[in-house]
């Protein structure tokens, strides 16, 4: 008996992964339908008014450092669709008594800032710095294959060998250099020191010194807009506020990609899931969460060091080992007093983000999973750390504690904004030990969000591998989708 099909793609959610994988499928020439629970696409790239009138805040991603450097943003041509902001300053981290390390875009000139340990942040980074598109490409697969370029492979494990263990101080002499090591890091929400943290940051590091970390003009909500007009363009729907909760209330189709986690997916597929698939996606651990703050300025944050205000991203939180243990503290369940706060000032380098003269910052700090704290004073108190003063700039916050994050978006299990541990096995084993972790083995159904390898951040990966994975069984087509931009649809 033949089946027939309404569509031949369905795509449940219709975050940055979501959506890459319907262009890919659609640009392959297929009928594809996305479905969205929220009200609009996004998940979690999405720009919002969160706090007063005209004050556009970035409701989860603000800073992009994947959006020159992704494979999937490369073939889609994020950079010739999205008008983007590139400050000369990719993040700084700044210490007690005024001094700050200041990420350049150029590693020559961030070394020179670094008196003393210049030379040996150079020499650890310009390895890596040389090759960030290879490293991008290495790191953006799934890591249980052979790596095809060995060299670039070795040179990044030998550099996340030694900052993710605790010989991370032996080529520095003084403080700052391995506190702006700690501060990218940290993004992972993990133990430190960590080999799976130690990548992250290595390799975040590296694209702030090659392509920066970039700001979409607009909001992050601009990438979105790109990828679902180019899905509209080609033919694709979508269908927002509809929330699926089972694969049999879906259209018959012949692949169903799903950008949820494997504890969602295991309830969406009910009885089609395989028992011992159920209890792999069940090993699946999920992590430590954040809370965030976003807040309306009546000007700029009065930073102490002046380069501050030239920075798109700052990591506060002091030394290596202040953050270090505020993240340790984390990750045996306790609140810390001193905690890292991640902080973002996109209005300053994007006039679309607040009215003339007036300022958004997007700041978030991390917590054990499903906290119910509002952080606020402690991140507000961390800023005034470094830019006394602060409070008084404050027109209006909005505040979302970790059980928030996750009931804005179920994908944040418990607030867990990487929706699932970036830890080392979890790194290998993403969702499952495969090495095409997309696939399930439920007949045409895969999964394709941040839960999926290579995991979280903006960069489309999940969705395209997976794209590429059905293409390549349920379509027989191993040719890459050209998802180049129209001359009409560039900047
Ligand atoms: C506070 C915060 C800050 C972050 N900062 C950054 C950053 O600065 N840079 C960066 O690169 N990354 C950042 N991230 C991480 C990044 O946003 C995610 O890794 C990325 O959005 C994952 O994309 P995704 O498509 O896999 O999932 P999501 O973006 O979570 O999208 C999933 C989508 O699926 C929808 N959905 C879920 N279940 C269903 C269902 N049953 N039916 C229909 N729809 C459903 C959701 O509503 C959502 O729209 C941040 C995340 C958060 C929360």
């Amino acid at each position: 008996m033949t089946r027939s099909y309404d569509i031949d793609a369905t795509i449940v959610g219709a975050g940055p992964n979501g959506l890459a994988a319907a262009v890919t499928l659609a640009r392959a020439g297929l009928s594809v339908r996305v479905y969205e629970r929220a009200s609009s696409a996004g998940g979690g790239a999405a720009t919002r008014e969160l706090t007063l009138p005209g004050f556009r805040h970035d409701v989860c991603s603000a800073v992009h450092p994947l959006a020159f450097e992704s494979r999937f943003f490369r073939e889609f041509g994020l950079d010739r669709r999205v008008p983007f902001a590139v400050p000369e300053i990719s993040f700084a981290h700044p210490l007690d008594g005024g001094r700050a390390g200041v990420a350049h875009r150029s590693l020559t000139r961030t070394a020179e800032g670094l008196g003393t340990d210049g030379a040996a942040y150079a020499r650890l980074m310009r390895p890596l710095v040389e090759r960030t598109t290879r490293v991008s490409d290495f790191t953006g697969d799934t890591l249980l294959r052979v790596p095809r370029d060995i060299p670039t492979a070795a040179l990044f494990g030998l550099a996340t060998l030694e900052q993710g263990s605790p010989l991370w101080n032996l080529r520095f002499r003084e403080d700052v250099a391995p506190a702006m090591l700690t501060g990218v890091a940290a993004h992972t929400i993990l133990p430190m020191p960590g080999l799976a943290g130690s990548g992250a940051g290595l390799a975040l590091t590296a694209y702030a010194h090659a392509k920066g970390w970039p700001i979409p003009i607009g909001g992050s909500q601009a990438i979105i807009d790109a990828m679902v007009a180019d899905l509209i363009a080609h033919g694709g729907e979508l269908v927002t506020d509809h929330e699926v909760t089972s694969l049999d209330e879906l259209p018959p189709s012949r692949v169903t990609l799903l950008d949820v986690t494997p504890r969602a997916l295991s309830r969406i597929a009910g009885d089609r899931m395989p028992d011992g698939y159920r209890r792999a996606l069940a090993r699946f651990r999920y992590g430590n969460a954040v809370a965030k703050v976003d807040f309306a300025l009546s000007e700029p944050v009065p930073w102490t060091n002046p380069e501050l205000h030239r920075a798109g991203t700052l990591h506060l939180g002091g030394t290596r080992e202040e953050i270090a243990a505020a993240e340790n503290a984390v990750s045996h369940g306790s609140l810390p007093d001193a905690p890292y706060v991640l902080v973002s000032q996109p209005s300053l380098f994007d006039q679309t983000r607040a009215p003339a003269g007036q300022h958004t910052l997007w700041a978030y700090t991390h917590v054990p999973a499903a906290s119910r704290e509002d952080r606020s004073e402690a991140i507000i108190g961390q800023i005034e750390r470094f830019a006394p003063g602060f409070r008084d700039t404050i027109l209006s916050t909005s505040s979302r504690t970790a059980v928030e994050v996750e009931r804005h978006n179920p994908n944040y299990v418990r607030g867990d904004i990487s929706s699932g541990s970036p830890g080392l096995v979890q790194l290998l084993r993403r969702p499952v030990l495969s090495p095409d972790p997309w696939r399930t083995p439920m007949p045409g159904v895969y999964l394709c969000g941040a839960s999926t390898t290579p995991g979280p951040g903006v960069h489309g990966l999940p969705g395209w591998h997976a794209a590429l994975s059905a293409l390549r069984h349920e379509f027989g087509t191993r040719a890459l989708p050209d998802l180049s931009p129209a001359s009409d649809d560039s900047i």
